[in-house]
């Protein structure tokens, strides 16, 4: 398994809309979101998208609708040389209570369980403040925070509540282009052994039983990572 980059679909792949993406036709590329995903691709990650779609849940979509927006999602990344691994998603409403919605981790849990995935060497991208408190939830090595869709106002919110991403980035390239620059500071980061927060969320949703015990053994430790800041120019603080 390569290092995993996982990333949050409407606002940061696709142009978001208030109004949910409901069909293929309102399904938009964000300019240079293809290319970024081929870079990742090229470079040896694995590509995993992590998306709410309450829409489902809302009944303003069915299942078999979102499956042809993914179709489209996947045919633009393949076309431009890219390749996504999975695709998970949360159908539920907030009012479900379920164990998928970001912030919660629970999608990200399923992705390690199914593709073996060491989350010591992931990194979470999104537009919104859940994204980045799922990164951490989960133990992701690092959460980027993405301008485009909802990134301005997820900015300010979590400079508000002293919870910045690890790196800000205007758009889906910049950030693939971030992640590929640190990818050997990402990958060589020592951990030591912590109560991981994450094996401690998987405990406190009751899901801790779809980990796998190779998982559940190498908890990584979110309170690792600050240093991964410090090695960029372009990281928060600094912007
Ligand atoms: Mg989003």
């Amino acid at each position: 398994m390569g290092f995993a980059v996982f990333l949050d679909r409407d606002g940061v792949i696709n142009i978001d809309s208030p109004d949910y993406i409901k069909s293929e036709n309102e399904f938009h590329f964000i300019p240079g979101s293809t290319d970024a995903i081929a870079l990742l691709t090229e470079a040896g990650c694995d590509v995993f998208v992590i998306t709410n779609q309450s829409a489902v849940g809302r009944g303003m979509i069915t299942k078999g609708e979102l499956d042809i927006i993914f179709a489209k999602m996947k045919e633009g990344v393949t076309r431009a040389g890219g390749r996504i691994n999975d695709i998970f998603y949360c159908p539920h409403t907030p009012d479900d209570a379920c164990l998928c919605r970001k912030p919660l981790p629970g999608m990200i849990f399923q992705a390690v369980e199914k593709h073996g995935i060491n989350l010591s060497f992931s990194v979470m991208v999104g537009d919104s403040v859940k994204d980045i408190e799922c990164a951490r939830k989960a133990g992701c090595a690092a959460a980027v925070l993405v301008l485009t869709g909802n990134g301005q106002k997820s900015m300010t919110a979590l400079e508000k509540k002293g919870t910045p991403p690890d790196m800000m980035a205007a758009d889906l390239m910049e950030a693939a282009q971030w992640i590929i620059a640190h990818l050997p500071d990402l990958s060589n980061m020592s951990y030591q052994s912590c109560v991981s927060d994450e094996f401690t969320m998987s405990e406190q949703f009751n899901v801790s039983n779809q980990l796998s015990a190779s998982k559940r053994s190498n908890p990584s430790c979110l309170s690792k990572v600050p240093d991964i800041s410090k090695l960029s120019g372009q990281d928060f603080q600094s912007r």
